[in-house]
């Protein structure tokens, strides 16, 4: 097991450059992914329910800066359709994931997880951005099992430029909701996007230490990646830090995910689409050989797909839900690896569950 506790240490692992000394990073993320989350995969279908956003964030293809995109909503029947056909190609979970768009109202989204309950039993995730305590508590009544948002950086200045509040939609304070969703009983997702323009190295070595201490169920990562109808992609130099310029590549986000391992092992990690993006041929090996055990397949049919358009040249975007399952199966296969089955809870939830029963006996 690498010593982690010095901030420098970690530090110098983010701008290691040595592929043999990068081995050894590598390996003790595998031994203890190995050893905290086995060598199952867990599958969660994406359902990319609405691209209509009210943000403004300066990296997100899908924000209100994108003009000239058709946007989408899905109606009940289309998710419920999704959440069937996750069923049937023996996934655990389903994750309903958009923009933040005031017409995925509570009751509606309520009334969709209900359905999926009802019908299918698949652990429900919700990834819909930032939402009222009385949305999230009435989500989690209807049978949410957990909540996906990332805090896309834990610098507060770097993220109030890529996340400006906008007019009649204040910015909430996402770590603060993080805790409000643990309290309300979700298992809580989160993350960052590495190579931010303004990010610095001690930013994701802040990012890291954020990680571990909210202690939490998933974290995603993935590089940042320029969309041309953003602000953060049209003006990258008012956002640069030229000495301490974090890259957006495939080995800075294999090295954060490994070092996530390491700090908070048994979180779910998933190897992320914007990382197979970035390598289409080994993005999604190299995530789950770097600590990953998650991938999420899209589920999204093919017509709302290409507009769900976080990015450009998105990895998945052209196969249909089967091609997608098909492939992702196969790549699992060929690392030696095995399909998870069931929900796939968060090992962590298991640990809590068990802590609690001890507790329980030595009371009664
Ligand atoms: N609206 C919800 C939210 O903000 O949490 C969920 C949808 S949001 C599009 C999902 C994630 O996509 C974001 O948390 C962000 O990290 C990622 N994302 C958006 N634009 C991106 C880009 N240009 N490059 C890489 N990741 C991006």
């Amino acid at each position: 097991m690498l010593d982690l506790r010095d901030d420098a240490v970690i530090r110098s692992w983010l701008t290691e450059r040595d592929p043999t000394r990068l081995e050894t990073l590598w390996e003790a993320a595998d031994r203890v992914r190995a050893a905290q989350v086995g060598d199952e995969v867990h599958l969660r279908g994406l359902i990319e329910v609405s691209n209509i956003c009210r943000r403004a964030c300066a990296y997100c293809g899908i924000s209100v800066h994108n003009k000239a995109i058709e946007r989408y909503r899905m109606n009940r029947e289309e998710i419920l359709d999704c959440a069937r056909r996750a069923k049937e190609l023996g996934f655990g979970t389903v994750v309903i994931q958009g923009g933040e768009d005031p017409g995925l109202t509570g009751p509606f989204i309520a009334d969709c997880i209900r359905a999926i309950k009802a019908e299918v039993n698949l652990a429900v995730t919700l990834s819909l951005g930032e939402r009222t305590d009385d949305e999230l508590a009435l989500w989690r009544e209807a049978g949410a099992d957990r909540y996906l948002m990332r805090f896309e950086t834990s610098n507060p200045v770097l993220y109030a430029k890529i996340h400006p509040a906008v007019a009649n939609c204040p910015s909430l304070d996402r770590i603060a909701m993080l805790r409000r969703l643990e309290r309300l009983g979700y298992e809580v997702g989160s993350g960052v996007m590495v190579g931010i323009p303004g990010q610095t190295w001690d930013d994701l070595v802040q990012d890291l230490r954020t990680f571990q201490s909210l202690d939490l169920d998933m974290i995603g990562i993935g590089p940042w990646l320029p969309h041309p109808a953003t602000p953060l992609a049209k003006d990258i130099e008012a956002f640069d830090t030229p000495d301490q310029q974090v890259v957006n590549d495939k080995l800075t986000t294999l090295k954060m995910v490994a070092l996530t391992r390491l700090l908070v092992p048994d979180a779910n990690l998933p190897a992320t689409t914007a990382l197979a993006t970035i390598d289409k041929d080994q993005g999604r090996e190299l995530g789950l050989m770097s600590g990953g055990n998650v991938i999420m397949p899209n589920l999204t049919p093919p017509r709302y797909r290409v507009l769900y358009e976080l990015y450009p040249d998105k990895a998945c975007v052209n196969e249909t839900a089967e091609e997608c399952d098909v492939c992702l199966r196969g790549r699992i296969a060929r690392i030696g690896r095995t399909v998870g089955v069931g929900p796939g809870q968060s090992p962590k939830q298991r640990r809590k569950a068990a802590q609690q029963s001890n507790a329980n006996r030595g009371a009664a």
